[in-house]
């Protein structure tokens, strides 16, 4: 048996009819740059978050960009992060001219640790950009309380939380910003490019929606130096399609996380995904642990079930930063995750049959 890790054609061929007519209606209105069709997903979007506002953009690497933008961050400032996320997070702090300072993560959530942000904080720090990393929120209620008391903005990286809460609240919605992409493999994906700012703040959401254009107020008209960060017409038009079905999705997404648990747990090699108390966990990324992870991510590939692996090397380790010369067992829990981290294949569509195959192989390997 094939398991693909995700299976993109399997979700669009359930909504083939709505999708195909959605693109169309585009085509025949040629609003193709941003437009009508970027704004009605936008008016679906922000209620979903639990926010005001939503602005559609041309990327979650862009959303994060703006957002620190929007907020004055830029030369001599820090921004504190994390060392296990996709590297856009960092990028964003770097491409505005501050510098990323990171923490390390909680091991049960693989989260950013609250408990070690103060010690990061200097007179330069503007402010933290918690990652909601695998589609579990990070603990919010501690990481706004320390960036109240030191004044700090709060900019979450939500690109792969949607939809996920935190005691009740939306991933997006807590924080100064929230960032999402919708690259296609994400919980919600369009078929190209795509991200949004979600906030509750009015001049926020003005200031980025012009950032996003070029900085215009109007047609050439031009209050800020911006940039090309526009959502595609064609984009807003299928993520508005997609967005109705993703609540099915999520909770289909943590249907098969609770099989995965079940036919998982009680393997003291493997250590599963928890959820925290305060969690509703989207499981953008089913992420297990184990200490031979290259043998047994080969092992599953053999028989056919194909991993990934969320993310091999903490961006401080990365030949990008090592001008900063962070050196390796600075962040010791997130190195450590990152050599043991694998990915089982995780997407709406996957069926019993599909997961309890992955299980098996992986048992079989790992009692052998
Ligand atoms: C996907 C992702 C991004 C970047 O989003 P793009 O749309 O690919 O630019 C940023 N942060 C995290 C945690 C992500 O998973």
């Amino acid at each position: 048996m094939q398991v693909p890790f995700l299976d993109l054609k399997a979700q669009y061929l359930s909504i083939k009819d709505e999708i195909d007519a959605a693109i169309q209606n585009v085509l025949n209105d040629t609003a193709f740059a941003g437009g009508p069709y970027v704004a009605a997903f936008e008016k679906d979007f922000a209620p979903f978050c639990q926010t005001q506002y939503a602005i559609g953009v041309n990327s979650g690497t862009s959303a994060l960009w703006l957002s620190l933008i929007a907020l004055g961050i830029g030369p001599g400032d820090e921004v504190i992060t994390v060392p296990n996320t996709f590297i856009a997070t960092a990028e964003a702090i770097s491409y505005c001219g501050a510098t990323p300072v990171f923490v390390d993560i909680d091991e049960k959530t693989y989260n950013m640790n609250p408990a070690l942000i103060e010690a990061a904080i200097t007179s330069k720090t503007k402010a933290i950009i918690p990652v909601h990393l695998f589609g579990q929120m990070a603990d919010m209620d501690p990481i706004m309380d320390i960036a109240r008391a030191h004044q700090l903005y709060v900019i979450e990286d939500a690109c792969q939380a949607h939809g996920a809460e935190y005691k009740g609240r939306r991933a997006g919605s807590i924080g100064d910003t929230g960032c999402f992409s919708f690259y296609p493999g994400k919980n919600l994906g369009a078929y190209g490019e795509g991200g949004a700012v979600v906030t509750n703040n009015p001049e926020l959401d003005q200031k980025i929606r012009m950032l996003r254009d070029h900085g215009q107020s109007k047609k050439y008209y031009h209050t800020y130096i911006g940039w090309n960060c526009r959502l595609e017409g064609m984009q807003g038009a299928i993520l508005k399609v997609k967005l109705k079905h993703l609540p099915e999705w999520n909770a289909a997404r943590r249907k098969n996380a609770q099989l995965y648990h079940q036919l998982l747990q009680g393997i003291s090699q493997i250590i599963l995904p928890q959820e925290a108390d305060y969690a509703a966990h989207v499981y953008h990324v089913y992420a297990i642990r184990v200490k031979n992870r290259d043998a047994v991510i080969k092992s599953l590939g053999e028989n056919g079930v194909n991993c990934g692996i969320h993310y091999p090397v903490p961006v401080h380790l990365q030949a990008a930063y090592r001008f900063m010369n962070f050196k390796p067992g600075q962040f010791p829990v997130a190195e450590k995750c990152a050599e043991e981290y694998i990915s089982l294949p995780m997407f709406a569509e996957l069926n019993e049959t599909q997961i309890s195959y992955c299980t098996q192989v992986l048992k079989k390997f790992i009692e052998t």
